[in-house]
């Protein structure tokens, strides 16, 4: 299995430049400035102006980068890369929803499918299940199981009832 490591850049701030947020360009990672003392710890690595200290980045309302961009995922060291070939779009789609657990979902998938204890259920059907309420395997098993126990409640009735006619039947009710 895969694990997930932060392999943090001790002169990376992972704060985003509001000066170059100002300017149309969101994405600039301020870079630390680990000199002892420094007054402006906080030093842009494309404008040489935007010089910040942490109040500075509160006022100016500094974003953060996004925890998911800075977790990478570490591919199990026993693992090997092989090469497989998918629609440019299906893959940039699949990074863009399991990012940070890209391998160990594709390695999750591949040995489930090996196990064959498996079940994919995807387009009409799936969305007919989540509009009945039914998102995971958990919520499928319990409404069968809840189906199971009317008819056999259904079941319980009838046999009670039938047992009610005889005896009316036998008493000559209705005759
Ligand atoms: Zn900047």
């Amino acid at each position: 299995m895969s694990s997930l490591v932060r392999p943090l850049n001790d002169s990376l701030a992972y704060i985003l430049c509001p000066g170059c947020r100002d300017n149309g360009n969101p994405n600039v990672n301020l870079q630390r400035d680990n000199a002892i003392g420094a007054r402006s710890p906080f030093r842009c690595p494309v404008n040489a102006s935007h010089v910040y200290d942490g109040a500075q980045l509160t006022a100016l309302g500094a974003a953060m980068v996004p925890a998911s961009e800075i977790v990478m995922e570490q591919p199990d060291p026993r693992s090997m890369a092989y090469k497989i070939f998918l629609l440019p779009a299906t893959w940039e789609r699949f990074n863009q929803k399991f990012k940070g657990r890209v391998h160990i979902t594709i390695a999750t998938l591949l040995e489930a499918l090996i196990d064959g204890q498996f079940l994919i259920i995807t387009g009409e059907d799936a969305a007919k299940l989540k509009a009945k309420g039914l998102n995971n395997s958990q919520q499928i098993l319990a409404a069968l199981d809840g189906i199971a126990k009317l008819e056999s409640d259904l079941e319980t009735a009838n046999a009670r009832l039938g047992r009610l006619m005889e005896i009316m039947k036998a008493a000559g009710a209705g005759t």
